[in-house]
Order: C-alpha cells, then structure tokens, then sequence
C-alpha cells in the first residue's frame, strides 16, 4: 500500500464507529507510520547525495529544522538511513509497511554489538530473520536478535565482555545550573553487583523515616534516594545494608543443559551473564554479596529456589536442597523466600500494562486468609499499592493458571487478562 492510499483508510470518521472500524483505522495507522519512515529514509538518502556537491549542507541539520526535532532526535534518523543502506531487505518490507523503523533500528544494534569481522554473518541471516520480524513485536524481534548474536560469537558472549570491560568508564561534570552530574558505563558483570548494592541502600534509605527535602513526587523521590544512596557507598557513611543479595534468575534448560536460544540468565534489572561469568564471579565472593539461586520453566514460574548462598559450590548444593514456597495455614504473611520467588517472576505489578517495578510491590493472597486462604506462592500475586487498592475496593475475581497467566474479572465480566510472567521479560 503506498502512503496515499492508506493516509486515506487511516482518515475515515471513527466518530460513529464500530470497534471492528476502529481497529481498522488503528492498522492503517500503524502502516502509515512505517511508510512515512521509510519515506524519511529515502529523503536523508537524497540529502546525503546533495551533500556531496554542497559541503555546508548538513542532513542533521535540515531534518532536525524541518521536522521541529531536536538535533539528537534528527541523527538518530540519519542513522537509520545510514543503517538501511547496509540491510536491503528489512528496508524493502519497511517501504511496503510490513515492519517499523524500530525492527529494522533493533537489527542495526544487534549488527553493532559484534565485533566487525563477524558482522558478515549476521548479514547473511538478514533475508531469514527480516521474514521472521514480520509476526513479531520490536521486543520479541530484539530477542531473537540477542540469541543470533550469540550464536555467532559462538563463546556465550564471553568475547563481548571482555569488550564491554573495555568500554568501562565514568564522566563527571559541573552543569550550567551549578549541580554536580556523573554518567558512568560498566560491563554487566560489575553492574551486577554495583545495581545490587545500591538497590539495598536505596532501599534501606526508603524504608527509614524520611528526612525533610525528600521531593513529594514519587519518580523524584526515587532518584533522591538513589542519589543520597549512592552517597552513602562512596563515603561509607551508610547505616544500610551490611550484605546485599543478587536474585540470579536461570531457567531450567539452561542450569541443565546449558544454553540455548531462549535461555534467560539474568542477574538483576534484565542484566544477563556468559554462564561461565556468573560461574566465576559466583567463585569470587567477597562475603558481602549472597546470591539467591532460582531456576524457572519456560513461562517464568519459579520450580526451585535456593537460599542465599556466598559462592558457586553453595549455589549447587542449595539448589539441591531447595526452600519451601508453600507455606499454607501455618503463616499468614508471605515470608522472604516467597517474596524472592515473586520478584525473580515478575519484573512489574502483575496487572496488565502497569509499569510500577515489583521492587514497590506487596504480595496479594488470592484466597483471603479469614476464609482459609493458604499462603502458598501459586495463591500470591505481587501487586503495587494502586492496583492492590482497587482490587480490594472493587472486587475483583481473579483467576490464575499454572503458567501463572490472569484472568479477572469485575461482576462477573472479564475486564483482563495476561499471559505468563515470562512476558514481561521480552
Ligand atoms: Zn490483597
Ligand atoms: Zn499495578
């Protein structure tokens, strides 16, 4: 379809129209969006080509002017077009609609995150992957990506770490307004550990009474925290956290048998390992970080869990001998262990579309304690106090499967529904 033509579909009156009429316009939309980037490309392409003859010409610059972006926003899209010249397909099918400039940008970064010599063979799966991207979303598209990658580094990423360390660094500056301001990048292995101890810190920051000139928004108070945490590592001024723990997250397939293409390792805020790292950062410890094992299925549901344990050897053997998450009648409140279950599932609130981190979350009992509700972790739902409020004020029913994936209802009527956890992860 070409850009009139569907500008056209997407312009009917949806004033009087049906939900079925609206999904149709909402599609026409979705293509006319792609159309109109690839248009974007092909004008980047032309100024490029004017650029040869007329140096003061700057494509940047004239997107940035014409399209009321800002000069960042503006190269961004001059690296797209640069990236399409090298990836024909992907641009062909976003010229006709069928994929957005976001898979043909995931495919660019995936390109650059090999070392050049082994970009070729990522290129040569352009065609295969680019029909793939055609039922997936951007997120399951990236996926996918990562697992290519690693493929062909062929070392589970081990070569790129020893790249990423190399890309460690730390900027620090004095801002127009007299503030202090830092940007660092560190390789996931340390990130790991850094992320841990401040989350702790924070943490324990948050739950202290709060001192006066804590801003009163909620997102700001968050990155005050942070920042006083932050702080209070550096300067060891800190009453927190004298150990901190590390939720590492595996799924079975991938403890057992090593890993495959959709193994999950992660550490942490989606930060994943070579196994081999973990392994050895696991075999490192300092005695300050405690290292929860958990091992999921393939929907994220949590199968074993070990206690917090300092070393690789212990994570074995407490994997061996795994705690209990089912408590029943014998403890009204869910205990630590199932909480850790709950935020190695689950990275947001349960509910559909809510973006609350399970961190702020509280544990839900679907079967009310007073009427013999059994605090077993398939019976809790981590839920952020919004949506822990509402539920109880409206009653709503929910029923979850073994996958974990929700249906709820309010009087009656479906009002959500959601897949298993592991779809928050993608
Ligand atoms: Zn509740
Ligand atoms: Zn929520």
């Amino acid at each position: 379809m070409d850009l009139m033509t569907s500008a056209a579909a997407a312009s009917v009156d949806v004033t009087s129209a049906t939900a079925d009429e609206v999904t149709g316009v909402l599609h026409h939309l979705a293509v006319l969006g792609r159309l109109v980037q690839a248009r974007e490309i092909e004008c980047i392409h032309r100024l490029e080509q004017l650029a040869i003859d007329h140096p003061g010409l700057s494509p940047e610059h004239v997107c940035a002017a014409a399209s009321g972006r800002s000069l960042r926003a503006a190269t961004a899209v001059v690296g797209r077009a640069d990236a399409a010249v090298g990836l024909p397909v992907l641009t062909s099918m976003l010229g006709a609609g069928l994929v957005s400039g976001a898979h043909l940008d995931a495919f660019a970064a995936a390109l650059r995150s090999l070392e050049e010599a082994l970009r070729p063979a990522l290129l040569a799966c352009e065609a295969q992957l680019a029909t793939e991207a055609l039922s997936m979303t951007v997120e399951q598209f990236t996926t996918r990506l990562k697992a290519e990658v690693r493929r062909i580094e062929g070392d589970d990423g081990m070569s790129r770490l020893e790249r990423q360390r190399r890309q460690t660094g730390l900027r620090q500056w004095v801002g127009r307004d007299g503030m202090w301001c830092i940007s660092g990048r560190y390789d996931p292995e340390q990130a790991m550990v850094l992320a841990a101890a401040l989350q702790a810190q924070t943490d324990s920051r948050s739950h202290a009474p709060h001192p006066p000139g804590v801003p009163s928004d909620p997102l700001l108070a968050h990155e005050w925290f942070q920042a006083m945490a932050l702080a209070d590592l550096v300067l060891g001024t800190g009453s927190g956290a004298p150990s901190f723990e590390v939720i590492t997250v595996i799924d079975e397939q991938t403890w057992s048998h090593g890993r495959h293409a959709r193994s999950r390792v992660d550490c942490g805020r989606g930060i994943d390992l070579p196994v081999d790292a973990l392994r050895d950062l696991i075999g490192r410890a300092t005695g300050r970080v405690r290292f929860v094992p958990v091992v999921v299925d393939r929907n994220g549901v949590v199968v074993r869990q070990g206690r917090p344990v300092p070393t690789f050897d212990d994570l074995v053997a407490s994997l061996r001998d795994p705690v209990g998450l089912d408590l029943g009648r014998s403890r009204r409140f869910a205990n630590r262990d199932q909480r850790r279950a709950l935020r190695a599932m689950y990275r947001r609130c349960a509910i559909p579309g809510c973006d609350r981190h399970v961190s702020t979350t509280q544990p839900h009992h679907l079967d009310e304690w007073d009427h013999g509700g059994h605090t077993d972790l398939s019976r809790l739902l981590p839920l952020c106090q919004h949506h822990h409020r509402r539920l109880h004020a409206e009653h709503w029913q929910v029923d979850i499967a073994d996958d974990r994936s929700l249906v709820i209802r309010r009087g009656g009527e479906v009002i959500m529904t959601t897949g298993p956890p592991a779809e928050q992860w993608r």
